[in-house]
């Protein structure tokens, strides 16, 4: 540790080295820089250009324990940035463009300085995959939704569309079944990509009606989506759905990028984990979505941010 950026006369600002630098600013983000601030670990949040995450895209969270009465997603995430900011983590909204971890202090290049830090947890998330269709991002949290189980029980009572033909198309179909009338699955080919016994459950749910061959053209609406338009592409046929939502289940995109080179991914392209939340390099942890494709959700992003930090505590600590 550099004792003159450590110097307690000097901004926050204006250090450059840090005990541990969290990159991204999402749940997973935000509750790490809670914990390694709490331990008293010069925490720098790098909170990239959407800072708070996909949960600043949702309105209301009705999940996430502690607020009974819900809260709205943007609330939240400026909540925990509140919070981090109270135990003492400095957070800078700009973007990393650039990593080095293969020595030791690690390198972070941001559009406008460079960081290093002893210790890093990656935590930039995953992005779900966009339809494309018209009025896609117009209808984005107005009934148009990435994760079933976050928004399906606004749904009640309703008709509503799932577009995509995998294993996470039929799960987040059966789930809504719980909640909508009837729920139409638009899947552009004429078979499923999905798990046969994900395929052989939705098929015998009788809420279930599937359009093969189909894509989302146009999404329609006032104040929330009425109406999708879909077109057979093998007849070119077009109707309209009088629908109340459109869930997007075509799959995730995990925020790796700029590590790639660096680090170990999975087969399916997220940060692969060794040792706890360790990556393949000593010092380098992942937290959230960007490792975790099965659960997704903001709960588990923020537990997983935790178990990162107190990771990084006692990797800290034994390095002394
Ligand atoms: P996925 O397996 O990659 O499936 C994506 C689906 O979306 C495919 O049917 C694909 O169509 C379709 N698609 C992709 N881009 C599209 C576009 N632009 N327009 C229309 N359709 C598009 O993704 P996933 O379902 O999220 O699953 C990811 C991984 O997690 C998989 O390994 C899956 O098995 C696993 N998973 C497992 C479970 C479970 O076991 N319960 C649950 C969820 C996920 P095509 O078929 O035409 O390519």
């Amino acid at each position: 540790m550099q004792a003159e950026i450590r110097s307690d006369n000097k901004k926050p600002e204006t250090r450059k080295k840090f005990d541990v630098i969290i990159i991204g600013a999402g749940p997973a983000g935000y509750t790490a820089a809670i914990y390694t601030s709490r331990a008293k670990r010069e925490t720098l949040i790098i909170s990239g250009i959407l800072p708070g995450g996909q949960l600043m895209l949702t309105t209301e969270v009705e999940n996430f324990p502690g607020f009974a009465k819900g809260i709205m997603g943007p609330e939240l995430m400026t909540t925990m940035r509140e919070q981090a900011e109270r135990m003492g983590t400095t957070i800078i909204d700009d973007e990393v463009v650039n990593v080095d971890f293969r020595h030791k202090p690690f390198k972070i290049l941001t559009y406008s300085e460079e960081y290093e830090a002893d210790a890093v947890i990656i935590a930039t998330g995953a992005t779900p995959r966009k339809i494309g269709a018209k009025g896609e991002q117009e209808f984005s949290a107005r009934g148009v939704s990435y994760c079933a189980t976050c928004d399906g029980p606004f749904f009640k009572n309703q008709d509503i569309v799932v577009a995509g033909g995998g294993d996470s198309a039929m799960e987040e179909a059966i789930f809504l079944t719980k909640f909508a009338n009837k729920v139409h699955v638009i899947h552009r080919k004429d078979k499923l990509r999905a798990s046969k016994v994900m395929q052989d459950r939705a098929f015998e749910n009788q809420k279930i009606q599937f359009h093969w061959n189909t894509v989302i053209e146009e999404i329609k609406g006032n104040q929330k989506v009425n109406q999708i338009t879909v077109k057979d592409t093998s007849t070119n046929a077009v109707k309209t759905l009088e629908v109340g939502g459109l869930f997007v289940a075509i799959g995730h995109e995990p925020n790796t990028k700029l590590f790639q080179g660096q680090i170990d991914f999975d087969a399916n392209g997220y940060i692969a984990l060794k040792n706890h939340t360790q990556t393949n390099v000593e010092g380098v942890f992942a937290a959230g979505d960007v490792h975790d494709h099965r659960y997704r959700q903001a709960i588990t992003a923020a537990a997983f941010g935790c178990m990162a930090a107190i990771d990084v505590d006692k990797y800290l600590a034994e390095r002394k």
